[in-house]
């Protein structure tokens, strides 16, 4: 049997190791993807501390937001539009929602089917063995949609949009559109922050300002579209950050906030939004608990888990087409080979990088 390397955690909170590992043979309908770049995301430090629920067992290739180049297909498959895929197509892809239980058929909200297959968190010793990105090559399912990767798109990028973009993108859906006169106040300064911001201003929001630490990506954001930002090393009084929202709001806090930090930030959120307003709840991890008595009038409180399909395709349109106006390779900020796959899941966890990268080069 083939075989490729990949980063596999075998025991949680111990340092991964560089394994090999079969390469499938492909079912009808799979591709077998030569992976070109996987950037990190801070739910493979959750996985590497402990399972995620689900009751995910070791060992596990690490890794969920990847990018590359098709290898093999087994027969004929087409991209999420239509155009035929070949070998040598740069892709991403979407994951795989069962398509018959009630969030699927009734519900119409595929990203919170219970049966979804999702990356990098299954075994890496049972069939089809690679669906980790931190890996030479992944196995890509029979009913994934394939979104193929402009050329003016770096992989990077595009393995990003694989995760935190597309899940941004899927928060926009969900708040319908921004008007002139908004102000959209994000909490939280990592890539789903900066991308947040760029996908607000070009949405058309009067202001975007941004709650977030450390300095260094509270840079990357401005460069993004943040107008104003406060840093939480600077003001660790939250009555003071409150003040600092509501100052630069007419008195009345923000139109919309978006939350891609964590539970805990739900509750002073809530007190920087005005009355009438939009929240946006994406950040996951950790508790928060919600005076009801102190919501915002009026308010919208709208919670967002990962992406359907088209989201990723929103999210490689976005990089590619406005690509003049936002730095978009900022917030991929360090690029580490397959053999140093602990130093970089070290760098995201101390919050030193705002997305690590894997990069492969063959
Ligand atoms: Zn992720
Ligand atoms: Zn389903």
């Amino acid at each position: 049997m083939r075989e490729c390397r990949a980063a596999v955690i075998t025991e949680h909170n111990k340092p991964l190791t560089i394994q090999r590992v079969p390469i499938p043979d492909l079912d009808p309908g799979a591709l077998l993807v030569r992976i070109t770049a996987s950037t990190l995301c801070g739910t493979d430090i959750h996985r590497w501390h402990g399972p995620l629920g689900g009751g995910d067992t070791l060992p596990i290739i690490t890794g969920h937001e990847p990018c590359g180049i098709v290898e093999e297909i087994n027969g004929k498959r087409t991209d999420i539009l239509g155009n035929p895929v070949k070998p040598g197509d740069r892709i991403v892809w979407s994951y795989v929602a069962c398509g018959s239980c009630y969030y699927c058929s009734v519900a119409v909200q595929p990203c919170i089917c219970p049966d979804r297959a999702s990356w990098g968190h299954n075994r890496a010793d049972q069939f089809p063995f690679l669906l980790g990105s931190v890996s030479e090559y992944m196995y890509v399912p029979p009913p994934c949609l394939i979104i193929k990767v402009p050329d003016n798109v770096t992989s990077a990028s595009a393995a990003a949009s694989a995760c935190a973009y597309r899940t941004i993108m899927h928060g926009f859906d969900r708040l319908g559109a921004v008007k002139a006169h908004e102000t959209i106040l994000i909490q939280g300064s990592g890539p789903l922050g900066s991308f947040a911001a760029a996908v607000a201003k070009d949405h058309g929001a009067k202001q975007v300002m941004m709650i977030g630490a450390p300095a260094p990506r509270l840079e990357v954001a401005k460069r993004m579209g943040a107008d104003l930002v406060l840093n939480l090393d600077d003001e660790p009084d939250a009555k003071k950050r409150r003040q600092w929202a509501r100052d630069h709001t007419g008195g009345r806090g923000a139109d919309v906030v978006i939350q891609v930090a964590n539970n805990a930030a739900v509750p002073e959120g809530l007190t920087m939004l005005r009355g009438g307003g939009r929240y946006l709840h994406i950040g996951a991890g950790g508790k928060g608990m919600i005076p009801v008595e102190a919501m915002p009038q009026q308010m919208d409180f709208l919670h967002v888990r990962s992406a359907e399909p088209r989201h990723w395709l929103q999210a490689i349109d976005f990089l590619s087409t406005r690509k003049d106006r936002f730095p978009f390779e900022d917030m991929i900020s360090a690029s580490y080979k397959l053999e140093e796959v602990n130093e970089a899941m070290a760098a995201m966890e101390s919050y030193k990088v705002v997305k690590a990268v894997i990069e492969f080069a063959y």
